[in-house]
This record gives structure tokens, sequence and C-alpha cells, in this order.
């Protein structure tokens, strides 16, 4: 019986090993944004994501001052008429701070795209911050050099001055785009 008890269990150990591999607590992030529009530059970034996330929230952040090109119910049609065939991402709209977004729905991870310098500056202090703020960490991924020079405003001058832009968003949104100009 001593005898028993003193052999180190080599199966509870085995199993304790695949469990915490297969049972590990499920990842989820969000990627916060205006995406007016969901540019080329974003999915660059998001669809890198996706891999190394279980479930990916795309957050549209509603700045009440801020004057937007497209509203919010174009932009979350928009993001989902791309990933309509993603699981793992989810469309979600918020105002406030990111933070207590995060905090709120349970979230540790926030996603962010960096095409230079400027942004890195710029989403340093915010990441910092947030992390003292709410112990939410920020997943930093570097944008492809193909998409890097991307942003929506570049898209929404373009837009407004008759330019193309299809070069520069998903293919999938070109029709709401186009009755959107319709519109004007
Ligand atoms: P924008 O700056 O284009 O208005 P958002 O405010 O919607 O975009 O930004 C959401 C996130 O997407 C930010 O982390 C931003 O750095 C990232 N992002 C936007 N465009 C690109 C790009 N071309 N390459 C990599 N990341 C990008």
């Amino acid at each position: 019986m001593s005898d028993y008890i003193n052999k180190p269990n080599s199966n509870l150990k085995n199993l304790q090993t695949k469990t915490s591999s297969i049972y590990r607590k499920s990842l989820s992030a969000v990627f916060p944004g205006s995406f007016d529009p969901i540019t080329l530059g974003h999915t660059d970034i998001i669809n890198r994501a996706l891999p190394l996330f279980d479930r990916l929230i795309i957050a549209i952040g509603i700045n009440v001052d801020k004057k937007y090109m497209f509203d919010t119910d174009t932009r979350i049609e928009m993001i989902k008429t791309v990933y309509r065939n993603e699981p793992k991402i989810e469309v979600m709209q918020y105002s406030g701070l990111t933070v207590d977004f995060c905090q709120q729905n349970d979230l540790k991870f926030i996603l962010r795209g960096l095409r230079n310098p400027a942004d890195f500056e710029f989403e340093k202090t915010i990441a910092q911050t947030n992390r003292k703020l709410g112990d939410v960490e920020t997943v930093f991924l570097l944008t492809g050099p193909e998409t890097s020079f991307i942003s929506s405003s570049i898209v929404r001058d373009i837009f407004r001055n008759g330019g193309d832009i299809s070069k520069l968003v998903p293919a999938e949104i070109m029709h709401v785009i186009i009755s959107e100009q319709k519109k004007e």
C-alpha cells in the first residue's frame, strides 16, 4: 500500500498536462477603431491576428464629437460582410474608454496595428495607461509593407473626390460604398 502511495502517478501527471493544454482558457481580444471605413490595412491586421485568438471582437468606438463619413450601422454592416464566414469574429460598438469596454466584457487583450514610428509613439502611452488602469495588455502587429500606407482618412479623401478606392478596401464592401455614393 505505502509503495502505491509513494509512487509518482504518471497517468495523473499525463492527464494534467493534457487537460491544461486542451482546456486552456479561451483567448479573446478586442480590435478597437473607427473603421470609417474598414480598409485592407485593418483586414491585414485582423487576418494575421485570427490564429492567435479564439475570439476577436471588432469594436467600433463612437465619439459623439467626431463626424464620421459612414454611419455606425453602415460601418458594422461592412465589417460583418467581410467576415460573414469567420465565426471567431464579432462586431460591437461602444462609447467611452476602451479599457472600460474591456472590463465590461471581460477582455484582457487589445489588438492594435502599427504603421510607422508616429503610430508607435501614440500607441505606447495609451497601452501603458490601459495596463495601469485596467490590467489590459495591448498586442501590436506590424503592418505588412503592401498595406502600411493605407488609412481610413486617405480612403475617405479619395472617395470624397470621386477617386477609385477599390485597391484600398476589401472587395466585399465596394457595393455598400457605391450605394452610399449614390445617396450623396
Ligand atoms: P484609421 O487610423 O485608419 O482611421 P482606426 O482608427 O480605425 O483606423 O484604427 C484601428 C486600428 O487599425 C489601429 O490600431 C490602427 O493602427 C490600425 N490600422 C489602420 N490602418 C492600418 C494599416 N494600414 N496597417 C496596420 N494597421 C492599421
